[in-house]
């Protein structure tokens, strides 16, 4: 008797949900295929091109013969050229197919079942469920628009518990584009000195997107060094997203057994792309600030044009390149949308523009843009999503909804 092989799923996943970003990104998909005109605004990646000198590099490497197994923490040149601008040496940095595996390393070499980490929301979508496919307990501690979207230290403290292993923090933050300053990682980390068992994650991913000044959290911090892990890396900086090369700098101990889990899960990353890091890190500044200026330009031009919308309230992100309006003024009262969720719905097939909703930050009530795209096309969504917005019947923007009954309205609670 032919017998039915039923897939069961391992219970470290039942609490991990198809990424928000992915279902809009195929919902805009499908809508394409249908031929819609979409703009989508929901990934978080550079448009510009890898640099050539970069490519070369790889090129190079690969005809050069670079082609076997890496050695898993890294290869030397990189490990030693990333050791180097942090100021660490090379057993202190463990090289990993990019930033994301960084930090599944650090979680599953660290986390036992039940361990408590500490996410200040909005946070980057995949950092609760990391924790989570590690055994791990998120505790989210909102932080809102009030606060800068920036954790504040009494509120550090109150989450905190005996379980506690890891506060996650993120400067320049995806999604909220909020930087920390060297007083505020100061504040943050006077309150981590009485909890020793605490280590700190610092995620600078957007380091050289970063349009305030920017801090590393180890320089405000010196005295946490011996228990921070940094994670850093090329993909956003050198648009190298598709390299998967990224890195965490952090006590020898720690990288240790992050290579231990690396080697059973990866092996050392890609040869190729190891040296078209070494190749980029090699590179000057100049390329940089250029791309720093042409996102700047492109975050004043979002900015604005959120702003002009009426019902959407657009801080100006001081790093990445992300907005995050606050949209509760369409979720409350009469004619209201039931959540951020449905107003993106709404936002796709009115406008034909994707934006990924707040909620999937862990900060129902926002909405996030990303604004790695080219003016023009930012231009187009822009007054897509205005004369969508105009051109709603019931929705009340601007209009005073302090009496209705806005149960739905996330940010107020
Ligand atoms: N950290 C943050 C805050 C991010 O936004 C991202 C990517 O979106 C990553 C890490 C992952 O970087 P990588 O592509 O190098 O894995």
């Amino acid at each position: 008797m032919h017998k039915h092989v039923i897939h069961e799923a391992a219970s470290r996943l039942s609490a991990i949900a198809l990424s928000e970003i992915v279902q809009i990104s195929e919902k805009a998909r499908a809508l394409r295929a249908e031929g819609r005109d979409i703009l989508a605004f929901s990934t978080g990646e550079p448009d510009f091109p890898t640099p050539p000198e970069v490519i070369e590099a790889a090129h190079r490497a690969a005809l050069d013969g670079q082609t076997g197994y890496p050695p898993t923490a890294g290869s030397p040149r990189l490990r030693a050229a990333v050791a180097e601008k942090h100021g660490r040496t090379p057993v202190e940095v463990i090289i990993s197919t990019g930033a994301k595996q960084v930090l599944a390393n650090a979680m599953l070499a660290t986390l036992g079942p039940g361990d408590e980490v500490i996410i200040p929301a909005p946070y980057w979508t995949s950092y609760a469920d990391i924790v989570r496919m590690a055994e791990g307990v998120p505790v989210i501690v909102p932080c809102g628009m009030e606060s800068g979207f920036k954790l504040m230290p009494e509120d550090l403290e109150a989450a905190i518990t005996s379980r506690t292993r890891w506060a996650m923090l993120n400067s320049p933050t995806n999604p909220s584009g909020a930087v920390y300053s060297a007083q505020e990682f100061a504040a943050l980390a006077a309150v981590l000195e009485g909890h020793p068992r605490i280590w700190v994650l610092s995620d600078e991913i957007y380091e050289h997107l970063s349009y305030a000044h920017f801090t590393s959290f180890t320089e405000a911090a010196s005295k946490l060094q011996e228990r921070t892990l940094v994670v850093n890396g090329v993909s956003k900086a050198w648009s190298m997203t598709g390299w998967r090369i990224g890195w965490g700098v952090g006590p020898a101990a720690l990288i240790r057994d992050m290579t231990a889990v690396q080697g059973q899960v990866t092996s050392g990353a890609c040869s190729i792309s190891q040296a078209a890091a070494c190749a980029a890190l090699a590179m000057g500044p100049e390329i940089l600030a250029e791309r720093r200026a042409s996102f700047e330009a492109r975050r004043d031009l979002a900015v604005a044009g959120l702003n002009a919308m009426p019902g959407l309230d657009c801080p100006v992100p001081e790093g990445a390149f992300y907005c995050f309006p606050s949209c509760a003024a369409f979720l409350s009262g009469a004619g209201g949308f039931e959540s951020d969720a449905a107003f993106c719905e709404w936002l796709l097939e009115t406008a034909g523009v994707a934006l990924v909703p707040g909620r999937a930050f862990g900060m129902p009530g926002h909405l996030r843009l990303s604004f790695a795209y080219a003016e023009a096309q930012i231009a187009d969504g822009l007054a897509r999503m205005k004369d969508a917005l105009e051109h709603l019947p019931a929705c009340p923007p601007g209009a005073d909804n302090t009496d209705a009954d806005d149960g739905q309205s996330p940010d107020r609670t």
